[in-house]
């Protein structure tokens, strides 16, 4: 969208001086509702006079709370919408140059969209009936998109969608997404790709295989967990146990040495009993788990687990914690491992007077000193603590 937007109108460095804001929407829990109207009300205390339009999932789930709005000048409820909004406010497509080169600031990392939609069933989950069913990006769409970035100089490509272990199944591209990984690894240049996030029954042998023998492929995988009870996994209308989700980390822990693994929990899930809860805090703990990102279970109007009485707020609040702290120390004890040892690494923008860089398991490290973003080093880890990862380069 930023790449659209930019081919036809100027960037403005501050919402003050815009002409034009657009503001695009989440709807996953209830709290992205409230902060896209808040961020909405902000804008428009900073910028009376720019046109501001709001899009995205949130809008397009529930118009009316936007549209209500005195802020607001305009509610975009459909993607297609975006094209004919900026036709008639800001001209044509290309009017300054490039088209649709998308942009994602500091050039050094982009995310790639391969796929849309999902068609499983969770029973907390509203994107399905905010995103529709799963739909691929062609291939060859996806291929030009990514010769596109590394072209304007993006050295990372993050590949991202719902669901994107469903690659190609709407479409009948046989390959799946280990298919399209090898295409786009067939493309000369020097790069990383890295896959976002993929479903426990999504994570094949193949993938598995691919991660372990490309090295232009991150060695980083986001597999969501949810509960660590078979009850509640049950209940929230997942497609596997815990046993299974278990033995699918296990296995890529083992083939593919370094592999930096997150897991994202619901906590609060209404039928969630304090002994479901101790089984998911056992789960994490025992399994080779990197990264935890631990959400509260919010109902969302029309899911199915909406009309389930919710557990206290305080308490789903309390477990949410606990998570966090484990995670946290998981975090710790994963980067300990690599103290001293050579790690292959992004340079990222430098922060005031430190440089920054991201190994390709995921570890965000501090240098030294400021480095030039976007280039491949290797780092050596010195120290992992409390006051984050401190490395050194090793080699540029
Ligand atoms: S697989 Fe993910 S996006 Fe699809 S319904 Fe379940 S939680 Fe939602």
């Amino acid at each position: 969208m930023a790449g659209r937007i930019r081919s036809r109108c100027e960037e403005a460095r501050r919402p003050e001086e815009a002409d034009l804001i657009l503001l695009n929407t989440c709807t996953v829990t209830h709290k992205a509702d409230r902060e896209a109207r808040q961020a909405l009300r902000n804008l428009r205390r900073r910028n009376p006079h720019a046109l501001l339009a709001v899009m995205g999932c949130s809008a397009r789930r529930d118009q009316a709370p936007y549209r209500a709005m005195p802020e607001v000048d305009e509610v975009l409820a459909a993607d297609q919408d975006l094209a004919a909004f900026l036709d008639r406010v800001a001209g044509p497509e290309g009017g300054r140059g490039h088209a649709c080169v998308p942009h994602f600031g500091d050039r050094t990392r982009a995310f790639l969209k391969i796929q849309e939609g999902c068609d499983f069933p969770c029973a907390y989950c509203i994107i399905p009936s905010v995103r529709g069913p799963s739909r691929s990006i062609p291939v060859e769409v996806v291929v030009e998109d990514f010769q596109a970035l590394l072209h304007v100089g993006y050295r990372e490509v993050v590949l991202t969608g719902v669901n994107t272990g469903e690659y190609g199944k709407d479409t009948g591209f046989q390959g799946g997404l280990v298919g399209l990984v090898e295409r786009l690894l067939a493309v000369p240049g020097r790069y990383r790709i890295r896959l976002n996030s993929i479903e426990p029954r999504a994570l094949t042998p193949g993938i598995r295989s691919l991660m372990r023998r490309e090295a232009a492929l991150a060695k980083h995988l986001q597999v969501p967990l949810q509960s660590g009870s078979d009850p509640v996994l049950r209940a929230m209308r997942r497609n596997y146990r815990a046993a299974f989700y278990e033995e699918q980390l296990r296995a890529l822990a083992e083939e593919v040495p370094g592999v930096g693994i997150g897991a994202d929990v619901l906590v609060g899930f209404p039928t969630e009993s304090p002994a479901d809860f101790d089984a998911t805090l056992a789960l994490l703990e025992r399994s080779p788990i990197a990264f935890v990102h631990a959400f509260t279970y919010s109902p969302r109007p029309g899911t199915p687990a909406a009309v389930m009485p919710c557990i206290p707020q305080r308490e789903a609040a309390e477990r949410t914690r606990r998570v966090r702290a484990l995670g946290e120390r998981k975090s710790l004890a994963f980067a300990a491992r690599f103290v001293g040892r050579p790690l292959p690494a992004l340079t990222l923008a430098p922060a005031l007077d430190r440089g920054r860089a991201l190994t390709e398991n995921f570890l965000h490290v501090g240098l030294p000193r400021p480095e030039e973003p976007n280039r491949f080093v290797t780092v050596a880890l010195r120290s992992a603590g409390s006051e984050g990862l401190v490395a050194q380069l090793v080699e540029a």
